[in-house]
């Protein structure tokens, strides 16, 4: 299997305009990744309406370290309540006292709400990750026409642009809601026929 795989990716043609500039998506944008390096901020998120970012396989949660230190802030913010309180209780204001009070319990609270929603955020993204990583790693790019396709039609049918390929596996991988509004791969719209006989369930894309 992996031989074949191997051999197809020799002679490889676009099946959109024919040509011969073809490579897989993962060559395309780590190549796209290398010219580009000097442009990139720190945090190395690829730019908006590069081709890594126009075929990226999602949205990159939330990571643990930055709900840790979310969490920290909140804390932090909260705790300028406590100690307002202790003021209070301290000068015998009770103004201060059950303001201090509401103060850290809401800020608190906000806090664990936050934290709680990136936590769900990441689990949906590290559910469904793999599965749309399967289909950007069966992709293959033309640079001459710009379509994204699948050559041995396991993974889905016919040719696609960037933006309806990444539709079709952000709404496999279960989290096509966290396209960017900014991102025209929101309005793209995944033709029927290119879905895999298998997925009927993902009919809606
Ligand atoms: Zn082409």
């Amino acid at each position: 299997m992996a031989n074949e795989a191997a051999q197809e990716a020799v002679d490889v043609v676009c099946p959109g305009c024919g040509g011969s500039s073809v490579r897989t998506v993962q060559q395309a944008c780590a190549e796209e990744r290398a010219d580009e390096k000097d442009d990139w901020r720190s945090g190395g998120e690829p730019e908006r309406g590069s081709l890594p970012d126009r075929l990226a396989a999602s949205p990159g949660s939330t990571d643990a370290f930055d709900s840790f230190l979310h969490f920290v802030e909140g804390t932090v913010i909260a705790g300028l309540g406590v100690g307002l309180a202790y003021t209070g209780t301290r000068q015998d204001n009770p103004l201060y006292t059950v303001g201090g009070v509401l103060w850290a319990v809401i800020l608190f609270a906000v806090t664990i709400v936050v934290i709680r929603g990136e936590a769900r955020e990441r689990d949906v993204v590290n559910v469904g990750e793999p599965r749309a990583e399967r289909m950007r790693r069966a992709a293959y790019h033309c640079s001459a026409c710009d379509s994204v396709w699948c050559p041995d039609g396991s993974e889905w049918q016919g040719t696609l642009t960037p933006e309806q390929f990444k539709k079709l596996m952000w709404t496999t991988a279960g989290y096509a809601d966290r396209l960017a509004p900014d991102d025209k791969a929101r309005e793209a719209t995944v033709p029927a026929e290119a879905l895999p006989r298998t997925g009927g369930q993902h009919r809606h894309a």
